[in-house]
């Protein structure tokens, strides 16, 4: 029997890898499969895993997953023996560029005058901070966290990282370990948060780690909404009014404007969750061959990247 390949990627369909995929297996759109190809399939590319089709994948034996996070996953359904890969760096540089994009506008003050001067007010009453010279902690040096240190770098910031196994990062002057991320937050002006959510880092930045930075600090989250705690930060927000949390990820996924509380904080800035595939039908296709690329490694029989490690999540 050909090995089979389920692909459940909407409409993107790249006929040139398709085309060297199909030369170890045949691929199959999701929505064009029969119960005998869920059967038969080897490999799934996905987003979201449907239960009920999981259960009838009696050969499965890699899951490409196209998101670089997999928190959204049911991993008590995923056989153990299933391995489970992100997408991890399919879109690390558009995510970067937006987290730099909520850092610069935080420290430059642009939502808070761009509202004024539309009203007409042309008033000076807050101050811009400079980012050159302040030190920014990136939590996470992943693909994305390893692009916001170099931009920060570029600038002239001081650069700490937050790991649990540290390498050498040349875009990074000190690396903090974890558990400890008080002391990767202490005194710091700002922070990006580029981890994955799992269950070490679900509730990772609470009101004491949040207490650690600087009272006007910066804290950018492009991650998932989770890795902080909701209330603790409100309430630090509603201490600290010149302390400013800017956001892309949010805690209530399936009903973003559920967390609207938080978006209307004065001291919030946010955009929703546009900073990877919902933002741009471009980064979405760099991901879907991202992850085509992995499943060709597959099955030539090299080493896939980003294998997950499952108890990081269960
Ligand atoms: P990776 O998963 O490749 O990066 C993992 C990094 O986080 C590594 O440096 C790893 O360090 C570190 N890490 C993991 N667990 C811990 C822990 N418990 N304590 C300390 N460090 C830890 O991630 P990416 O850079 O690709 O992406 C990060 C996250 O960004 C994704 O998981 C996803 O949720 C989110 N994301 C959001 C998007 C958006 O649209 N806003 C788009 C894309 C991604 P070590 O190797 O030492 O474990």
């Amino acid at each position: 029997m050909r090995r089979k390949v389920l692909v459940n990627a909407g409409e993107e369909w790249p006929d040139d890898l398709i085309a060297e995929l199909s030369e170890h297996a045949e691929v199959i759109k999701y929505g064009t499969a029969t119960v005998e190809d869920l059967r038969d399939a080897e490999v799934l590319v996905t987003f979201y895993l449907s239960p009920d089709d999981l259960k009838l994948m009696h050969n499965l034996k890699f899951i490409q997953v196209l998101s670089a996070g997999v928190d959204h996953l049911n991993w008590s359904v995923i056989p153990e023996d299933v391995m489970v890969c992100t997408n991890a760096g399919s879109n690390a540089e558009p995510v970067a560029e937006h987290a730099m994009a909520l850092l610069l506008a935080s420290a430059k003050r642009i939502a808070f005058y761009n509202s004024r001067c539309k009203s007409g007010d042309f008033s000076r009453p807050v101050r811009t901070a400079l980012l050159k010279g302040s030190t920014l902690t990136v939590l996470g040096l992943g693909p994305i966290g390893l692009k916001v240190a170099e931009h920060a770098k570029s600038m002239g910031m001081k650069v700490r990282g937050y790991v649990r196994r540290p390498k050498s990062y040349p875009s990074v002057d000190e690396v903090f370990l974890h558990p400890d991320v008080a002391g990767a937050l202490r005194g710091a002006d700002a922070c990006v948060v580029a981890l994955p959510l799992n269950k070490h880092t679900r509730g990772l930045v609470d009101y004491e780690a949040l207490s650690s930075m600087k009272r006007n600090g910066i804290l950018v989250n492009v991650a998932r909404g989770p890795i902080v705690v909701k209330e603790d930060l409100m309430r630090f927000l509603n201490e600290n009014p010149d302390f400013v949390y800017a956001t892309d990820v949010w805690w209530n996924t399936q009903d973003l404007s559920k967390d609207w509380d938080v978006a209307l904080l004065p001291n919030v800035i946010s955009t929703p969750w546009v900073a990877g595939a919902f933002g741009n039908p471009a980064v979405f296709g760099e991901m879907v061959r991202f992850a085509l690329l992995n499943v060709l490694r597959y099955l030539r029989g090299e080493e896939a990247l980003n294998r997950v490690d499952r108890s990081d999540y269960l």
